[in-house]
């Protein structure tokens, strides 16, 4: 318990002693050293709670709709899930949209066509929204492990959640199964997590000294832009959840996300932070078998911090190639923005792959993106830090408003 209580703390200890390091390694031009030889340790912890995740996300939702006791109370709490989602991610896009707006207004989004002659990036085809409907229900169950897919994961988690639920009695196998299976998982998740501080150190003395020329370069102003609207929104939309549907004041509820925060800030994954993000959320008194129901779907659906980012993204984008956008285009930016961030998994630099579709649908031309793309860890670290946090936010108002009814 005592180590639990530590971990934020030894987290911000890897944390500066990270830039620190990576500065260093920056000015003396080290750079390369520590792509070669910190980053690797940081990629071990991140596959190590890659490992975990799928075996993480299927029994906990099981094990929690099992515990939830009936089919309503599931689906009560999955429209709460949704509906707070929604709302949060269409407020994130118009926070986006307001900022990017005020530093292009400001003129402090440069012309930079010029510079971008070389583009190179190839964005992946998206293929409409049906095709991702139809994808997410597996036509092969290890399939959906083997390719970590979770939302595939969460519709097997939802269906045999359900079915042995149905099954009552004859289903009392397989629901100690799970609950067996889960209890090991668990101790497993607590070990990993407990090495988050050596993943944490060496990423950020990776990322540091790797991009910290771009920190310094001319894309500064448009990483501050998305910066701001990531900490309005955190500031806005989470203190105001925590305080006025869970009576939470904000510096307990930033206070008790803090590990997850971090974690995701630095591993730019919301998946791999899911074992981090309930630990926090069960700390901060989220019930388990919400958390376990809210967290993993918000972990590859809702995604704040990326709809922020692709707006700020589209209309520097936009603006870098001679286009203004008018009212009518900001509402689609809005309403794609939103499906693209719901459409983004939770791994590391997903959402850039959907800010296509967002530039794709308003005709700028796509390979523009590829002024992003060098800095895109950048951005990934606020939005991911940002979705992490509205998970846990949606996972503690989801479980006050159970309670209440
Ligand atoms: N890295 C983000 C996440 O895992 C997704 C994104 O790239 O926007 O939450």
């Amino acid at each position: 318990m005592k180590k639990k209580n530590n971990l934020p703390v030894r987290i911000l200890i890897a944390l500066v002693a990270g830039i620190v390091v990576g500065l260093v390694c920056y000015f003396a031009g080290l750079a390369d050293f520590t792509a070669t030889y910190l980053k690797p340790f940081g990629d071990i912890f991140v596959n190590l709670l890659k490992f975990i995740v799928v075996p993480v996300v299927l029994l906990s939702m099981i094990d929690g709709i099992l515990s939830m006791g009936d089919m309503k109370q599931v689906g009560s709490v999955g429209v709460k899930t949704v509906a707070y989602f929604l709302c949060t991610t269409a407020i994130a896009c118009v926070i986006g949209l307001i900022f990017a707006n005020i530093f292009m207004g400001a003129g402090l989004f440069p012309d930079l066509s010029a510079e971008l002659g070389a583009a190179e990036y190839e964005p992946k085809a998206f293929n409409g929204f049906m095709s991702v409907l139809v994808d997410i229900f597996p036509s092969n169950m290890w399939g959906a492990f083997v390719n970590a897919n979770m939302l595939q994961v969460i519709v097997v988690s939802l269906f045999f959640g359900g079915a042995i639920m149905m099954a009552g009695e004859k289903g009392k196998l397989c629901r100690d199964l799970v609950s067996s299976m889960y209890a090991v998982i668990e101790k497993l998740m607590e070990f990993v997590i407990s090495l988050s501080p050596i993943g944490v150190f060496t990423y950020m003395a990776w990322v540091t000294a790797t991009q910290g020329a771009a920190i310094l370069g001319s894309l500064f102003l448009v990483i501050l832009c998305a910066y701001i609207g990531y900490i309005v929104h955190a500031v806005l939309v989470y203190s105001l959840s925590a305080q006025v549907f869970v009576g939470m004041s904000p510096m307990k509820f930033f206070k008790g996300a803090f590990a997850a925060m971090i974690f995701a800030f630095t591993s730019t994954s919301s998946a791999a932070t899911l074992p981090v993000s309930k630990e926090c959320a069960h700390e901060l008194g989220a019930k388990d078998d919400i958390a376990a129901f809210v967290l993993p779907l918000g972990s590859t659906i809702n995604m704040d911090g990326t709809a922020i980012y692709q707006c700020v993204a589209t209309v520097f984008i936009a603006s870098c190639a001679g286009i203004h956008l008018t009212i009518g285009q900001m509402v689609i930016v809005v309403v794609t923005a939103t499906l693209a961030s719901i459409g983004t998994a939770g791994v590391s630099g997903a959402g850039m792959i959907m800010l296509a579709m967002v530039l794709e649908t308003l005709g700028i031309p796509v390979a523009y993106i590829g002024l992003i793309v060098a800095v895109d860890r950048l951005f990934d670290m606020g939005r991911t830090c940002l979705n992490v946090t509205g998970d846990i936010a949606c996972s503690l108002c989801v479980t006050k408003w159970q309670e209440k009814k």
